[in-house]
C-alpha cells in the first residue's frame, strides 16, 4: 500500500530530524550556560519596562521590569530562553538580584524625573525567593536606591508552594510587612489547586495570556476567566490579564470587571528611557 509507504517513511524522516534538533538543541543550551557566566560579568543585561494599564482608561498604573540579554553573537535572547537555563545552574541567583537592584535604581530614577509614579514589578524565581535572606537583599536594594517600598511589587508564580505553603506564607507577610505587594503569575498553568488562594496574602493575580488568546471565541475559556475574576474581586484581590492583543479582547475583559490589563495593545516592553517619555507617566501639571 503507497500510502502507508509514504507514511513510514516519512514518519522516519521526521524521527530523524526530531533526533537532530534535540542534539542541537542541548548543545545550544550548553552554549548559553557558559555564555551566561561571561554575560552576568560583563553587563550584557538590560531591563525592559512593560505598562501595566486601567482596563478602562487606559491609563499606566504600573510597570513589568522585563530583562533582556544583548548576546554579542546572536543578538537580543528572549528570557523565556534562559532565565530556565539560569534557573538550573543556579545563576538565577547573581542574575535576580542584579535585576532587582537595576529596577529599584531605574524607579528611583523615575522618580527623581518628576514622574506620576507607578510601581515597578520585578519577576522572582521561586528559586531566589525561597532562598535564605532573599528579606534581607531586597532591604538592602531598597535602602541602596533610597526608594520607598511601596514603589516596588513582586512577581511570583505558584511554584514558590513547592516547599510547603507555610514558608511562602511567612515571606509574603514579611514582603507585606515592608510594605511591598506581591502578584501572582501566571495564574492558572500550574499544578496547584485553588485552595491556596485562599492562604496566601499576595496583593494580586495575573490571568496568564493562554486564558485571554480566545477569550473572545472560547466560550469555556471565558467562563474561566469570569469565575476567576469574581472570586478574585470576593478575595479582594486585584485582577490582571496578560497578553492583550486586539481591542475585542479589551472590550471583553472591561465587561467582565477586569482591573488591569497589559499587553501589546498598549504598549510593548522597553527601555527606560522609553517609558520616561509616555505621555501619561510624565509629570502631571
Ligand atoms: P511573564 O512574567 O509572564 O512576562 C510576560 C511576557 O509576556 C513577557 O515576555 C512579555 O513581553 C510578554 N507579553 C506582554 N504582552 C504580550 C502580548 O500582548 N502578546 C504576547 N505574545 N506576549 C506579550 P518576555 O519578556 O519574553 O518574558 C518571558 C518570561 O521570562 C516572563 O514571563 C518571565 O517568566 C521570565 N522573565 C522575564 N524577565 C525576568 C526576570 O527579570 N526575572 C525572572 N525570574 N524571570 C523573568
Ligand atoms: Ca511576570
Ligand atoms: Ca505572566
Ligand atoms: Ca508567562
Amino acid at each position: 500500500d503507497l500510502a502507508m509507504g509514504d507514511a513510514k517513511q516519512q514518519g522516519r524522516n521526521t524521527w530523524h530530524w526530531y533526533k537532530g534538533d534535540e542534539q542541537r538543541a542541548t548543545e545550544e543550551a550548553v552554549r548559553l550556560r557558559h555564555d551566561l557566566h561571561y554575560a552576568l560579568q560583563h553587563e550584557q543585561f538590560e531591563l525592559y519596562y512593560q505598562p501595566i494599564v486601567d482596563a478602562v482608561s487606559g491609563r499606566t498604573r504600573g510597570l513589568e521590569a522585563l530583562v533582556r540579554w544583548h548576546h554579542p553573537e546572536r543578538g537580543m535572547i528572549s528570557p523565556g530562553v534562559f532565565i530556565p537555563l539560569a534557573e538550573q545552574t543556579g545563576q538565577i541567583i547573581p542574575l535576580g538580584r542584579w535585576v532587582l537592584m537595576r529596577a529599584c535604581q531605574d524607579a528611583a530614577v523615575m522618580q527623581a524625573a518628576n514622574m506620576r509614579m507607578v510601581p515597578v514589578a520585578v519577576n522572582i524565581s521561586s528559586l531566589q525567593f525561597r532562598r535564605e535572606g532573599f528579606i534581607e537583599d531586597v532591604l538592602q536594594v531598597l535602602d541602596e536606591t533610597k526608594l520607598p517600598s511601596e514603589f516596588l511589587e513582586l512577581e511570583v508564580t505558584e511554584s514558590v508552594l513547592l516547599d510547603g505553603a507555610e514558608k511562602a506564607i511567612a515571606l509574603i507577610n514579611q514582603l507585606k510587612d515592608i510594605g511591598i505587594r506581591v502578584a501572582l503569575d501566571d495564574f492558572g498553568t500550574g499544578f496547584s489547586s485553588l485552595s491556596y488562594l485562599r492562604d496566601l496574602p499576595i496583593h494580586k493575580i495575573k490571568l496568564d495570556r493562554a486564558f485571554i488568546q480566545d477569550i473572545v471565541s472560547d466560550r469555556n475559556n471565558a467562563a474561566i476567566v469570569q469565575g476567576v475574576i469574581t472570586m478574585a474581586h470576593h478575595m479582594g484581590l486585584v485582577v490582571v490579564a496578560e497578553g492583550i492583543e486586539a481591542p475585542e479582547q479589551q472590550q471583553d475583559l472591561v465587561r467582565r470587571c477586569c482591573d488591569l490589563l497589559q499587553g501589546f495593545l498598549f504598549a510593548r516592553p522597553m527601555p527606560r528611557d522609553a517609558i520616561l517619555s509616555l505621555p501619561d507617566v510624565l509629570p502631571s501639571e
